[in-house]
């Protein structure tokens, strides 16, 4: 796969490459900046700050200060749906950003965004207002903060910035760091008004996603427990700024909200553990877990029989497509999260992942947290601020006593786990870090899997190449995927796919078989004595 690469490249991406050993995962290159002219998958960081992390707070404002494009490109195109309840206002339809032309690249772009502020303001009358910076707004010196703080003064509503340049960092990654950083500092903790609930938890790191987030909090209200926030799937600003008020926080996408959900526990005292709720298995597996911190037994009760209920009704659907499905493979080139919580469904399905790799993620993501202190930042990542956060001395609460996590930790129970995606993938399987165009290409051609789950970008060059691609980061404008019902779309999309007859209709049949005869040629209607001639195929193409 790597033959075709100069010398330099080639030792490069070797780094990013391995094969698989679940019980002592090699350790893998990634978060390193892309090699100029791979034709990476990766965005920016301005993509992972305000399209993944802020840009599905429905009833934040969100201005992109810079030139059109960056505004232009993000608007609509991650499928984070929002349902705000009658008399909550949702922004999401909207685009807005500052449009710089060249006399603010020359002279400065902060009267205009301060404008631009008024103006939306006048418009909207929002709560909330946030700006995100794109790539000339670091390099021409605007101060968006500075902006920021003083139009917050003026207006007297929430306002704050974020220096998510695109050019910072390696990848969608820094402005997720960026992004939590941002909303701890400014949102977190400004009302301190909990819900009235028995079991009240976070559900970090999911973005609602052709409705995942609804799906799972339908399931877990169904088991009697109540979800303050989901950070950031249809969330509102106020839920936002109460989210410091549960007693768990459950993280989903590790890679994208793990710097919020640690920064949770140092100043609140809240704790969390990681979960998946993609995959029937994992879902139960999930459930069980939040029963056991809480340690109740009529919410344990609830939970088994929840899960018998749900099961009873997915078991036929996915036995039945397992029938179909089952020893297919699978490879998987997606983000920082579900190249690894997909492999789950899969599983369900009877198919096996045999290669998969992250565009964005972290060693700790493909080797589990435990290798965080042996990670090194390299000079990429070293702008990305590291925010000190203390206890709050009037609002820190233990929500266990020493005890009683001592209990849980007896019983097997552990908190701030992820064992990453390597741990869970079979041995000698192809784990590839940061997949560029030529080796998902070459992956075809050695591998070939039945499906292929990736993004918009490589889709119809991989079914182009005869394979089904799942999109895992739009869902084909499907879903949802999340949860029981989720999980039965899934499998039923997925059967659809490798089994529809289209794959097999790709190579002509005469290709395979030169007997096959050919059909009878159609000749012209006004037939002419040229026609006739051994010059007749060429006549009939003029
Ligand atoms: S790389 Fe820069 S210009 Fe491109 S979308 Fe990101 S912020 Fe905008």
């Amino acid at each position: 796969m790597l033959k075709i690469y100069p010398d330099k490249t080639k030792k490069k991406r070797a780094k990013q490459f391995l094969l698989n050993d679940p019980e002592n995962p090699p350790q893998i290159a990634a978060n390193t900046r892309t090699i100029p002219g791979i034709i990476t998958q990766r965005g920016c960081t301005y993509a992972g700050c305000r399209g993944v992390v802020i840009g599905p707070m429905h009833d934040v404002l969100h201005i992109t200060h810079g030139p059109i494009g960056c505004s232009f490109y993000s608007w609509q195109t991650r499928r984070n749906l929002a349902r705000p309840t009658p008399g909550q206002i949702n922004y999401l339809q909207y685009s807005m950003t500052t449009d710089m032309m060249e006399d603010e690249i020359i002279f400065g772009g902060e009267k205009k965004l301060a404008a631009a502020i008024r103006e939306a303001y006048r418009i909207f009358k929002p709560k909330a207002i946030a700006v995100y910076a794109t790539c000339p707004v670091g390099l021409i010196g605007d101060d968006i903060h500075t902006v920021c703080r003083l139009a917050k003064e003026e207006l007297g509503i929430n306002i704050f910035g974020f220096s998510c340049e695109g050019y910072k960092g390696v990848s969608q990654s820094a402005g997720h760091h960026i992004a939590n950083n941002g909303v701890f500092k400014h949102m977190v903790g400004l009302d301190d008004t909990p819900d009235d609930a028995e079991f009240r938890i976070n559900m970090l790191g999911e973005y609602n996603i052709g409705g995942d987030a609804w799906e799972i909090d339908s399931l877990l209200r169904k088991c009697g427990i109540h979800v303050t926030a989901t950070l950031s799937g249809d969330i509102s600003y106020e839920q936002v700024t109460r989210c410091h008020t549960v007693d768990l926080n459950i993280v989903q996408c590790h890679r994208s909200i793990n710097y919020m959900a640690d920064m949770m526990e140092k100043k609140f005292g809240i704790p969390w553990f990681k979960v998946n709720f993609i995959g029937a298995e994992t879902t139960a597996k999930s459930l069980r877990k939040i029963a056991k911190y809480f340690d109740s037994k009529k919410l344990t009760d609830r939970v088994e029989e929840v899960i018998a209920q749900e099961m009873a009704v997915l078991r036929p659907i996915r036995d039945d497509v397992r029938s179909r499905c089952q020893g297919k493979t699978a490879a998987l080139f997606v983000g920082g999260s579900r190249a690894h919580h997909y492999q789950d469904l899969f599983r369900d399905m009877g198919m096996k992942t045999i290669a998969a790799g992250y565009e964005f993620a972290h060693r700790d993501d493909y080797e589990g947290r435990a290798v965080l202190p042996t990670i090194k930042i390299d000079a990429d990542s070293r702008n990305i601020e590291e925010i000190s956060v203390e206890a709050d001395p009037r609002r820190f609460r233990a929500r266990k006593t020493p005890e009683q996590n001592a209990a849980l930790e007896a019983g097997g129970f552990t908190y701030k786990d992820y064992e990453g995606m390597m741990k869970e993938m079979s041995k000698n399987t192809l784990v590839i870090d940061d997949i560029s165009h030529h080796e998902i290409e070459k992956l075809i051609e050695i591998y070939k899997p039945d499906v292929i789950g990736s993004g918009i970008k490589e889709k119809f060059i991989i079914e182009k190449l005869g394979v089904p691609c799942k999109q895992l980061h739009s869902y084909d404008y499907g879903g949802p995927y999340a949860a029981f019902t989720g999980a039965a779309n899934f499998y039923k999309e997925i059967d659809r796919m490798v089994n529809t007859k289209v794959w097999k209709l790709v190579t002509a049949p005469w290709k395979g078989d030169p007997t096959v005869p050919a059909r009878p040629v159609l000749k012209p209607k006004d037939k002419t004595a040229a026609a006739e001639t051994d010059d007749a195929p060429k006549a009939w193409k003029k």
